[in-house]
């Protein structure tokens, strides 16, 4: 798509070529048409390729929105060549909720639901739009997240293998130009359901990737900008953005497996690791006790490698999440 820019994607209008603007769109979709989305969009006078960033599809990881917010905030056309365009909130229902996870709207995680359907739930619906009104349009995209309201983290990236080759070698050229992350993830978490929006687009082909980048809720300055430095050097890496030469970025050690852990109990989880700690294979990470402190469990590594995430609230649902260990190749 290096032909002439279009004037709108999907519902999103585009500016003239060497414009930028802001403001609210929504989904031709009466469920969803109660809510109004904030984007940016900058068209550069040469034609080029079209950029998507997202955040907040998790409406309390908000390193990512702010991340979103200040690339947004900055565009400038005079520097860009093709089309950038920014979805800092995904989770729009969730945001003034302060969901965990899911959207309020329905209680699904908006980032299992796709690739959604047209006649599904909120979220189906959501997914189904976004994936098929937008994402599908575009040469690029990127989705930005942090831990959870009750998960520290350590940063990394992620993309999803799809087996063709062109799509994961576009892929893969955005995570070596990230240069702010030691790790990156190629598969979809173990046990965990499919239907995240990187996945769905690469599927789609669409070459996509995730990152990572704080956690607990707190906007910490240092967190953000490692969302924006990232952004801006995949940006200038593409020869979307000419403010400036692009970085040469070190390139991030691969997962080749990520494991996800959750408690077969309902309890108290005392966590013995932390984000970005190696672990041997077998070591105990935590335990799990009952309301008057009775052992329940203990967790143990399934293989050595990286805690990628811990939950930090004590407070365990039965099958809750516990965290994650990333097994490097
Ligand atoms: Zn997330």
């Amino acid at each position: 798509m290096t032909s002439q820019t279009p004037r709108s994607l999907g519902p999103i209008p585009l500016p003239a070529p060497g414009t930028r603007h802001s403001g609210y769109f929504t989904f031709d979709d009466e469920l969803l048409g109660k809510y109004q989305w904030p984007y940016f969009a900058a068209v550069g006078r040469q034609a080029g390729l079209t950029f998507l960033l997202t955040a907040g599809i998790h409406a309390a990881e908000y390193t990512g929105t702010l991340a979103a917010l200040r690339l947004g905030q900055a565009l400038d056309p005079d520097h860009v060549t093709g089309a950038i365009v920014i979805i800092p909130l995904l989770n729009r229902p969730g945001f003034f909720e302060r969901s965990i996870y899911v959207n309020p709207e329905d209680n699904q995680n908006l980032n299992r639901a796709f690739p959604g359907s047209a006649t599904g739930t909120w979220s189906e619906r959501f997914a189904h739009h976004l994936l098929n009104d937008v994402v599908i349009k575009v040469d690029r995209t990127m989705d930005l997240h942090a831990g959870d309201m009750v998960e520290g983290l350590e940063p990394f990236l992620g993309y999803y293998q799809t087996g063709n080759a062109e799509i994961d070698a576009r892929s893969q050229e955005m995570i070596r130009a990230h240069g702010g992350m030691r790790w990156v993830t190629h598969v979809l978490p173990g046990g965990e359901r499919a239907g995240m929006l990187y996945g769905a687009a690469a599927q789609n082909g669409v070459p996509a990737i995730l990152a990572e980048s704080g956690g607990c809720g707190l906007p910490i300055e240092q967190d953000v900008q490692r969302h924006v430095d990232g952004v801006l050097n995949i940006w200038r890496t593409l020869g979307l953005l000419t403010d400036a030469p692009a970085l040469q970025a070190q390139p991030p050690r691969s997962i080749a497996a990520n494991n996800w852990l959750r408690s077969e109990h309902e309890g108290i989880f005392l966590c013995r690791v932390s984000p970005g700690e190696m672990v041997a294979k077998g070591q105990t990470l935590g335990e799990m006790v009952d309301l008057l402190g009775n052992r329940l469990a203990t967790i143990e590594a399934p293989d050595g490698g990286v805690v990628l995430f811990t939950v930090t609230s004590p407070a365990i649902k039965k099958d809750g999440l516990l965290l994650a260990v990333g097994v490097p190749n």
